[in-house]
């Protein structure tokens, strides 16, 4: 998918099996809307092949309009409409809706009152935006960024719905840059930079592959730019260094005794004072920093 000159997807390459929760997963501006739009019909790609249920979303759209559900990033309601009126008026073009009622109650959307859609707040607009993509039963719902803007508790309510619509049979693809949704909700992670696929998995063999965990190395004065280098030399084999920012490290490999006692050392014999020392499990933010050399909050 081009825009003009520049390319946004780029020979991506994906499935998503029936009946999971799919995230696509990357920082902002890496291709993930473009995606889903893509596989929704809005965009026709320049080159290659998208089907959705069998479909072509662009020359089929008809035929496949009411098998799926799309919650866009922003907009998609009138600016005065009410919540409920908005829902009531998707769930009538539906065959067989959800009570309007259940998703209302379900989502906090009473809260709303008489208030138009342009005076709710970002959450609430969010919130009424997944009751509409629900409202129709749909086989296949494609939401993008379905918590941004949400409270805590708004998001558990989200994380919960998908998962229940999940376990009734309906597979959804989600697009996220926040690795704790991707990590909670997905059975499968697309992790996708500047617009290719760099990884892909369940959060499970990403994060866990190999017997490969983290210690991460905070200390209290910047680290000198050769400290990456220098440390790996110390550890030897496969273990990487990931520099996080100026004060913190990410080393990746096996989290062990004789490790930390290399790390301790090469701390003594360099002055460095650490002020934090933890071992633990990667996370998908590490999994990306690594294949990237940047975090998922950064913009590309
Ligand atoms: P975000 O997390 O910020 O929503 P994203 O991963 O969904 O980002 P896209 O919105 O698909 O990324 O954008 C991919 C790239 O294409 C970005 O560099 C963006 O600036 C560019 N882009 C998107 N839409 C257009 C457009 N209509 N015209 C020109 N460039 C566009």
């Amino acid at each position: 998918m081009r825009y003009g000159a520049k390319t946004a997807v780029d020979d991506l390459s994906l499935t998503v099996p029936r009946g999971s929760i799919t995230a696509v997963l990357g920082p902002n501006g890496a291709g993930k809307t473009t995606t889903l739009e893509t596989c929704e019909g809005y965009r026709r790609p320049q080159a290659g092949t998208v089907r959705v249920l069998g479909l072509d979303p662009v020359r089929e759209r008809r035929e496949l309009l009411p098998r799926i559900g799309v919650m866009l990033q922003s907009g998609g309601a009138w600016s005065g409409v009410r919540a409920d009126e908005m829902l009531r008026h998707i769930a009538a073009l539906h065959a067989d809706p959800v009570p309007v009622e259940l998703l209302v109650d379900r989502l906090g959307l009473d809260e709303c009152g008489r208030t138009p859609y342009r005076r709710l707040s970002g959450g609430q607009q969010q919130r009424l935006a997944l009751a509409m993509a629900v409202v129709g039963r749909p086989e296949l719902l494609f939401v993008d960024e379905p918590t941004a803007g949400m409270d805590p508790g708004a998001r558990r309510t989200t994380w919960e719905l998908l998962n229940e619509l999940r376990d009734d049979g309906a597979t959804i693809v989600l697009t996220t840059h926040y690795m704790d949704e991707a990590e909670r909700l997905a059975d499968l992670v697309h992790v996708i930079d500047r617009g290719r696929l760099i990884a892909s998995g369940s959060p499970f063999e990403l994060t866990r592959s190999k017997g490969v965990s983290t210690i991460r190395l905070v200390v209290t004065e910047p680290f000198p730019p050769t400290a990456p280098e220098s440390l790996r030399a110390a550890l030897g084999g496969d273990t990487e260094v990931t520099p996080i920012n100026p004060q913190s490290l990410l080393i990746t490999g096996p989290a062990d005794a004789t490790t930390l006692a290399k790390v301790s050392a090469w701390c003594e014999e360099h002055g460095v004072l650490p002020e934090t020392l933890s071992l633990g499990q990667r996370t998908l933010e590490d999994v990306f920093l690594q294949l990237t050399g940047r975090g998922l909050e950064e913009e590309q």
